[in-house]
């Protein structure tokens, strides 16, 4: 059936159209009913529930949620149940750990005001609030496409058609997507939201900012043997096993009952192809002084996700005519802290406030200036501004100089001027992978299955489940540069970048072709943002298939 044949669309009207249930998209909802409670809202979610598809560390700075929801600390319900008590810094070689001494952090670094809990129960917490004042959430709904009207001002979304078969043909469960349509529409996507992107093209929002930047994720939650849970403690490190020119570190945060979350951050402009972020990750937690913490434990869940790490100066403009980026679509996290649901539920709540006394106002699908103008003066704009310096200066100089010379201007900024102005990023993180002939394959050691494992027995604990008859979600725009590029200058990064093996060079006779297992999906995002040549495209598959994380 051609597009013209298809049936039409189904539309609802809101006032407001809001797409990923993440921190951002659901402080915005809620506070768009505090202020109107007349005002109809919708948020859709990609995952099979809200929380499904949330990964995060997460020690959340209560800043955010202190200005959403005042009381709640008084709240049975609330998951934040654990307060940051110790709060430590490594700087990790192979063989031991050093202790960085508290006092040489900058003040803003302290985070025993913060708390620990799963950002993907937050999540869950907060969808019932705002249902409760009247929002409509539809999970298991994927935005999989913006909707222009006439003068090319966004006018909604449209959900994914169901039912398509991998060959492109209809199956007897196939049902057009709905169109959701709203006065404005704010776009929570998270870090490389797949519209956002397409937004941030049609507008040009990021013609005066600096190119986006990222990280990717990994992270495990463990039960530890009661005897080594320090409730309370967090440790950051960074270092072993990454080589100095290679940015990234480490997040271990003891919460609850015996839970650990543990993780590992690469920075996505790392130069070897040979480079395995989750094989660094496994290798991370067979250190001397990290293992013992997990022996004796049980490895519960596994997720990837990739963050934004481009700050103040990579923020692209945020409003454009019927709508706006909120949250780490257009990427508000404070990269030394990797801290970013207090920015995200900042930005939603600012955009919604600006939002609301628009539609007060009697408009619609015009452009919100005034929340472009406003980040910047906001308590998000100031979180981000005096960090801004920290990624690109452990970027330019490596780890032990960079790190140092970043850890100088956050003290320098806390006094109120920094010696470096604002640095620039340089290049995308696609551009910075050198040709595979430069760099000499690494020997990762084997998974002990006790410490550390596969990607696939990782997978699984993910609950990662796609309907396997439906069109591949990653796509290749042209498989002749894939070979030529990717597979034979890069060696095939994707087998290595890709957290879940979803991509694989199989060598046959006739050539190597690329397999794409798109079913293990985790929805990271990483080969949008990490293939060399922007030849991976990630788009929403069906609705409700992806991760099932659970306490992520
Ligand atoms: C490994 C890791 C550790 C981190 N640790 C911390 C920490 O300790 N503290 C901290 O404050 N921050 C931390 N962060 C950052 C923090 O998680 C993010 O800043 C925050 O989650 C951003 O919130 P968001 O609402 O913008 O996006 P997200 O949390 O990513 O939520 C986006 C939501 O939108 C949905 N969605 C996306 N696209 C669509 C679509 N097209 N249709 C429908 N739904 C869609 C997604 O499924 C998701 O539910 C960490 C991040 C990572 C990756
Ligand atoms: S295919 Fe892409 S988005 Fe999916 S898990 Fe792999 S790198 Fe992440």
């Amino acid at each position: 059936m051609s597009a013209e044949e298809l049936p039409p669309r189904e539309s609802m009207e809101f006032d407001v159209v809001i797409v990923g249930a993440g921190p951002s998209g659901l402080s915005a909802a809620i506070r768009l009913k505090q202020l109107n409670a007349d005002l109809n809202v919708v948020v859709v979610e990609k995952g099979s529930e809200v929380g499904a598809h949330i990964l995060s560390g997460a020690v959340i700075d209560p800043v955010g949620l202190d200005k959403l929801i005042p009381d709640w600390r008084e709240d049975a319900d609330c998951p934040l149940k654990t307060q940051v008590k110790d709060d430590r810094f490594f700087w990790t070689t192979a063989t031991s750990a050093i202790r960085l001494p508290n006092f040489m952090m900058p003040p803003l670094m302290d985070n025993h005001h913060c708390y620990i809990g799963s950002l993907g129960d937050v999540c869950r917490w907060l969808a019932p609030k705002a249902e409760a004042l009247g929002v409509e959430i539809y999970p298991g709904f994927a935005a999989a496409e913006v909707l222009y009207d006439d003068n090319g001002a966004v006018r909604g979304i449209a959900t994914g058609d169901m039912g398509i078969a991998r060959d492109g043909s209809h199956k007897d469960s196939y049902t057009r997507g709905m169109e959701l349509l709203g006065k404005y529409t704010l776009f929570a996507e998270g870090a490389r939201g797949s519209l956002s992107k397409q937004l941030i093209a049609k507008y040009s929002l990021d013609a005066k900012s600096e190119p986006s930047k990222f990280g990717i994720g990994l992270k495990e939650v463990w039960e530890i043997d009661p005897a080594k849970h320090q409730k309370g403690l967090i440790q950051h490190s960074f270092g072993w096993p990454l080589n100095n020119s290679t940015g990234g570190g480490s997040f271990l945060y003891h919460y609850d009952d015996n839970k650990v979350a543990v993780g590992f951050v690469v920075h996505l402009n790392y130069d070897d192809p040979y480079l395995s972020p989750f094989d660094e990750f496994q290798r991370f937690k067979t250190h001397p002084a990290i293992r013992t913490v997990f022996e004796g434990g049980k490895r519960i869940s596994y997720g990837a996700r990739a963050i934004t790490e481009g700050g103040y100066q990579s923020v692209p403009r945020l409003s454009f005519p019927g709508g706006a980026l909120i949250g780490c679509a257009a990427g508000f996290v404070n990269v030394p802290r990797i801290k970013g649901v207090h920015n995200a539920m900042g930005s939603g709540m600012l955009a919604a406030e600006h939002v609301a006394a628009a539609l007060g106002a009697g408009r619609a699908g015009d452009e919100l200036v005034e929340y472009e103008n406003a980040w910047r003066d906001s308590t998000v704009g100031k979180d981000l501004h005096r960090v801004r310096n920290v990624k690109p200066l452990w970027s330019k100089f490596g780890t032990i100089i960079g790190v140092a010379l970043g850890g100088f201007d956050m003290w320098c900024n806390t006094l109120g001027f920094s010696l470096f102005g604002t640095q620039s990023h340089a290049k995308p993180d696609r551009k910075t992978l050198d040709a595979a002939k430069t760099h000499t394959p690494i020997a990762y050691p084997k998974p002990d299955g006790k410490l550390s494992f596969d990607k696939l027995s990782s997978v699984f604990l993910s609950n990662t489940n796609h309907e396997e008859d439906q069109p591949v979600h990653l796509k290749v725009a042209d498989m002749n540069l894939q070979k030529t590029s990717e597979h034979d200058v890069y060696a095939g990064p994707s087998n290595r970048y890709c957290p879940a093996g979803v991509y694989e060079w199989v060598e046959e006779a006739a050539g190597p072709r690329f397999q794409i297992n798109a079913q293990n999906c985790v929805h990271c995002k990483t080969c949008d943002v990490k293939d060399p040549n922007g030849n991976i495209t990630w788009v929403p598959p069906e609705g409700g298939g992806g991760p099932n994380y659970q306490g992520m």
